[in-house]
């Protein structure tokens, strides 16, 4: 490089360091750190799970005496209160470090701006706001659920070219390739929890499990991401669901969702299952309470994984933030099962979406979407 790095330039930096946490930080936020003295790199450092160090300390003892004078670029405000561990804003402030450069303020209203605040009473230069976009967008999940108190709601399906999922009889297997489904598990891996409905998992009897091998990760990370598992999440309205399909015998937490729970707690507990009553309308389970229920035990990304009418009922109730479709090369046909479960009559009724993301994933085709609010255009 013939010109000094510049703000962006180190910005960069901490963003690619943060997003080493993308499967193992939840609940936390992923955060990334670089401390540069007079213009040189002296420390690095990123969050890599709850209850251990956060990114400024970690990159402030790997600068030891070097981080005095230096410039922290943090990709999210320091932290001004004591949570696990002691505040970072005053790690930075011992370490005497003589700028503070943030990508983002904390997105809690309740303390945005005072990590910030507290360092600039110590005498401290601080900025906010270099590649705030970029940022923020390694923190969906952390920013809702700090605002709002519920998750970031991925909605995943995978169908065929012309739109289908499997055939009217439900015979389904994976139609896409295992480039796709590497992706899925990645999916899997930054979520806090995975939900899914009984019809899909009575047909599939998939785990929703994380596994190590199928993430296409670097062995560190993958073995990272598979020890923490999301809370897998079964949407079992009667209970229908036999506690002796694989998502009670894989290890791990399993919430099983509920309109009555027939006082059964017991049965399902003998399974390292937790159940749980949230009845909605028509005895159906109140899938909104559910979101918020996930927000509460700190989940920040939610993926949906389930069938036809559950992803249905999530889209139509507005609770979905961003839709995840594979696309495979195939034609399933004109019987076969459609995407999701939406009976409209007329186009008054049609949805649009905004297209954020479309892209080859082996020889599928992944196509990211947001769903516009009504009346935009
Ligand atoms: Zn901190």
């Amino acid at each position: 490089m013939s010109e000094l790095p510049t703000d962006h330039d180190w910005m960069a930096r901490a963003i690619q360091l943060a997003a080493r946490g993308l499967y193992t930080t939840e609940p936390n936020p992923r955060v990334g750190c670089v401390l540069v003295h007079a213009g040189e790199l002296v420390g690095e450092g990123w969050h890599l799970r709850a209850g251990e160090g956060h990114a400024e300390v970690n990159a402030l003892r790997q600068a030891g005496p070097r981080a005095r004078g230096a410039t922290a670029y943090v990709t999210l405000e320091p932290c001004s209160h004591f949570g696990k561990t002691p505040p970072c804003a005053d790690a930075l402030i011992n370490a005497g470090v003589s700028r503070v450069v943030a990508a983002m303020q904390d997105p809690n209203p309740l303390v945005a701006g005072q990590g910030l605040a507290r360092l600039h009473a110590a005498g401290i230069e601080v900025s906010c706001g270099v590649l705030e976009a970029e940022a923020r967008q390694l923190n969906p999940g952390f920013i809702k659920r700090m605002q709002q108190g519920l998750p970031w709601v991925r909605l995943k399906l995978a169908m065929s070219l012309d739109g289908r999922t499997a055939m009217a009889s439900g015979e389904s297997q994976w139609i896409t390739g295992a480039e796709a489904r590497a992706d899925v598990q990645r999916l899997r891996a930054r979520s806090g929890a995975v939900v899914s409905g009984a019809d899909s998992v009575l047909l599939d009897d998939s785990a929703l499990t994380v596994r190590a091998a199928e993430l296409g990760l670097e062995p560190e990370l993958a073995q990272a991401a598979a020890q923490r598992q999301p809370l897998r999440v079964l949407i079992d309205g009667r209970l229908r669901v036999p506690l002796s399909q694989r998502l009670f015998r894989e290890p791990g937490a399993v919430l099983v969702v509920c309109s009555d729970t027939a006082g059964r707690e017991a049965d399902y507990q003998a399974h390292q299952a937790e159940l749980l009553a949230l009845p909605g309308s028509h005895g159906r389970v109140d899938l909104a309470q559910l979101l918020a229920e996930l927000a509460r035990r700190g989940c920040n990304e939610v993926l949906i994984e389930s069938g036809a009418a559950l992803a249905g009922a999530f889209w139509q109730a507005g609770l979905v933030d961003e839709l995840i479709v594979y696309m495979a090369p195939r034609l399933l046909g004109s019987r076969a099962r459609p995407l999701l479960e939406l009976p409209f009559d007329s186009m008054a009724e049609a949805m649009d979406v905004r297209i954020t993301d479309l892209r080859a994933v082996g020889n599928d085709w992944r196509i990211t979407a947001r769903p516009l609010p009504v009346g935009t255009d």
